[in-house]
This record gives C-alpha cells, sequence and structure tokens, in this order.
C-alpha cells in the first residue's frame, strides 16, 4: 500500500516557518504584505481568494483584498495594479485567475513589478526558473517540490513524468524537477503511447484537469504519484486525475485529493510573499 503524503501536514509545517520569520522580521519593523485582486463572482475563485486572506491572518501578514466587478476595465485595473507596485507595503501582488471574459490576464500579469509578482507567471520570473536563478517560484510546482521532499523521495536520476504543459503547472513543474537532477518526459494531448511512458515512471506528476485519468495500470509498482488534478466527480465531490484506491494498492507514495497539492500551493504563496518582504528590505539575496 502506498505511503500517503499529507499536504495539510506538510503545508502545516511550511506555514509555521512562515510565521516564525515573520514575527522575527516585525521585530525590525517589517510587515509582509499580499495584495489579492479578484474580478467578478466566480464562485471557485472566491473560495481560493478567502483561503488565501485565511492564510495571510494565520502567518501574520498584511493584506488587502480588491473584489472588483465583472464590468472592471483592462484601463481601470492596470492603474490599481500601477498603484500595488508603488505602495511600500504591498510586497507580494496576485490577481486571481480566470479573468471575465475581455480583459486580458497575460499583459495583467506583466503589469505586475517582477519583484511583488508572488504567483512566479511573469517573464521575468518564468525566465529567471529557467536559468535556476529565481527568488520565487510558482506555487503549485514548488509545492510538489516540498511535499516530495518531505516524503524523503530522491529527484536524482529518476525518470519522472510530468502529464500536462500549461504555463503555470506543467512546464514549470518539468524545469523544478530538471534542476533537482531528474530525467525529465513532459506529455501532453498529443503524446503517444501515453500509458508506457507512465507505466516507466518513478515520480509520476499528473495535472491534466480529468477525474479518473491516471489509473492502476498507469502506474510503475513503487513509484511516487503527484495528483495535482482539481475536478468534480459524477456526485460533485472534489477529487483529483488519479483513480485513488487502484493507484494506492501499486505506487509507492501518494497525494490524496483533497488534502495533497491543495493546500500547498496557498502555503508556497505565503513562502513568496515572506521572501518578496525580505528582498524589497534589502534581506536575503
Ligand atoms: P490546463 O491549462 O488545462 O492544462 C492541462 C494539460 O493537460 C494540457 O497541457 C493538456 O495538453 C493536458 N491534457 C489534456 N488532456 C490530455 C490527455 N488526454 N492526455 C494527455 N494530456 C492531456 O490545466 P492546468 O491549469 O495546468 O491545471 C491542471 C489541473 O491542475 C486542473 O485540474 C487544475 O484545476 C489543477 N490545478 C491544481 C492546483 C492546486 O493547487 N492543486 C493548482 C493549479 C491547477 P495540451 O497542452 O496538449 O492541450
Amino acid at each position: 500500500m502506498a505511503k500517503i503524503i499529507d499536504g495539510k501536514a506538510v503545508s502545516a509545517e511550511v506555514k509555521a516557518f512562515v510565521a516564525k520569520e515573520t514575527a522575527q522580521l516585525k521585530e525590525q519593523g517589517i510587515v509582509p504584505g499580499l495584495a489579492v485582486v479578484i474580478v467578478g463572482d466566480d464562485p471557485a475563485s472566491r473560495v481560493y481568494v478567502n483561503n488565501k486572506k485565511k492564510a495571510c491572518q494565520e502567518v501574520g501578514f498584511y493584506s488587502e483584498e480588491y473584489a472588483l466587478p465583472k464590468e472592471t476595465s483592462q484601463e481601470e485595473l492596470l492603474a490599481l495594479i500601477d498603484r500595488l507596485n508603488k505602495e511600500a507595503k504591498i510586497n507580494g501582488i496576485l490577481v486571481q485567475s480566470p479573468l471575465p471574459k475581455g480583459l486580458d490576464e497575460a499583459a495583467l500579469v506583466e503589469a505586475i513589478d517582477p519583484h511583488k509578482d508572488v504567483d512566479a507567471f511573469h517573464a521575468y520570473n518564468v525566465g529567471r526558473i529557467m536559468q535556476g536563478k529565481f527568488s520565487f517560484l510558482p506555487c503549485t510546482p514548488a509545492g510538489v517540490m516540498e511535499l516530495l521532499r518531505s516524503a524523503g523521495v530522491e529527484v536524482g536520476g529518476k525518470h519522472c513524468v510530468v502529464i500536462g504543459r500549461s504555463n503555470i503547472v506543467g512546464k514549470p513543474m518539468a524545469m523544478l524537477l530538471l534542476h533537482q537532477n531528474g530525467t525529465v518526459t513532459i506529455c501532453h494531448s498529443k503524446t503517444q503511447n501515453l500509458p508506457e511512458i507512465c507505466r516507466s515512471a518513478d515520480i509520476l506528476v499528473s495535472a491534466v484537469g480529468r477525474a479518473g485519468f491516471v489509473t492502476g495500470s498507469m502506474i510503475k509498482p513503487g513509484a511516487a504519484v503527484i495528483d495535482v488534478g482539481m475536478n468534480r466527480n459524477e456526485n460533485g465531490e472534489l477529487c483529483g486525475d488519479v483513480v485513488f484506491e487502484e493507484a494506492e494498492r501499486v505506487a509507492g507514495y501518494l497525494t490524496p485529493v483533497p488534502g495533497g497539492v491543495g493546500p500547498m500551493t496557498i502555503a508556497m504563496l505565503m513562502k513568496n510573499t515572506l521572501t518578496a518582504a525580505k528582498l524589497q528590505n534589502g534581506i536575503g539575496s
């Protein structure tokens, strides 16, 4: 039976570390600040933003929320980002996606000061990650690396298969595994022989967004299986990409959904905001 990697427990450790560092910064008069911008009334986005606000409180950050109507224009959002870029008490800026149709999300991300881009989606930070010289790592892939580390899963020399090639999960995930000397294969919707490739993975990361996508027969016995997917099953319940009951019998390590990668994403956002606050105050490099 697979060892279940408890994302809630690991995320609590990360947040405890951030809270401790934040308390020390406060003694120097520095309070890390995060601004979250949400546009429209997408219920899932609302839940994510509430969770981010709650996490800010937990670790002792200052936070601001801008909940704007779906009619908000690109120009108004650019003006807000410009103001937040200049605001000293804000160290991190996050624009919650998805945005209502008609808004250019890429242009908004590019307008964020890269030093305040705590999602690490700005081209500057993406480039730094490619070079291996980053200050921030994208939160979900960074959370996956933390889960592997906490479980004692060695990446160096292992065959790592990432299913999905999005800019926010698949591509940076592959890069982080490569930086830790994994031998990485990236799969996507045009990949041939996908089950066979997955079966050769020592570490399998699924970021597809389809319930039931990874079955037990696609997993190498003893592999570490990380399920990034967040889907709803036929009963409307939250589930991942991996058929948990099948994977549990084959894998060596497995993350559940919920309670796996999800909580890590927010914990890593807190860590990035702490890093941003330190760097903007001349602490660290
Ligand atoms: P995305 O942009 O839709 O990308 C999905 C990827 O899966 C694409 O690269 C796509 O390939 C690939 N794919 C789709 N069907 C496939 C198939 N039949 N065979 C192989 N590959 C296939 O999604 P995303 O933003 O990366 O998110 C992926 C999942 O992770 C979603 O469920 C999302 O909700 C979840 N997520 C979770 C967290 C968290 O905190 N836990 C954070 C972010 C995302 P093509 O490129 O060829 O189309």
